[in-house]
């Protein structure tokens, strides 16, 4: 049984900025196995856009996804939380984050945040993290809070 995706999201000037930023971040990925170019963008608690791609390499495990590099971005320039993210890339099927970038959006984004799914052309579905990966285990299970300064 195929279940429809979502409805996505109407485009708001917000989700126009993050689509922009992933698509450029698509043009810009490293995926010569693949030929699969991902692209992702996050909005952190301040506002401002992170952006990543998928970094391929040639022992295929030490390649890394967009939705990591748009993270590592944000917290390298002192971001904490993720209030939206949207991947995008191609094909006929939806480009949702995989298992392991679930888990890396859940460490710095509550159940309630939305992420995106879109093509080069739109926004395609829109889920919660909480869709996207219930019942998880994150920071809080630790006694953790992601927001401090070295946390
Ligand atoms: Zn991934």
């Amino acid at each position: 049984m195929t279940l429809a995706p979502p409805t996505p999201d109407i485009l708001t000037p917000d989700l126009s900025r993050l689509f922009d930023a992933a698509l450029a971040a698509q043009g810009r990925a490293y995926a010569p196995y693949s030929r699969f170019p991902v692209g992702a963008a996050l909005r952190d608690e301040a506002g401002a856009l992170h952006a990543g791609c998928n970094v391929e390499n040639a022992a295929y495990p030490v390649g890394t996804c967009a939705e990591a590099g748009a993270i590592a971005a944000m917290i390298a320039s002192g971001g904490r939380r993720i209030a939206a993210l949207l991947v995008l890339g191609p094909g006929p099927g939806l480009v949702t984050p995989c298992g392991a970038c679930r888990q890396r959006i859940r460490e710095f984004a509550g159940p309630a945040v939305r992420v995106h799914v879109a093509d080069a052309t739109a926004l395609r579905a829109s889920f919660t993290v909480g869709a996207l990966l219930p019942d998880s285990f994150g920071p809080d299970n630790l006694g953790a809070d992601p927001r401090g300064p070295h946390a």
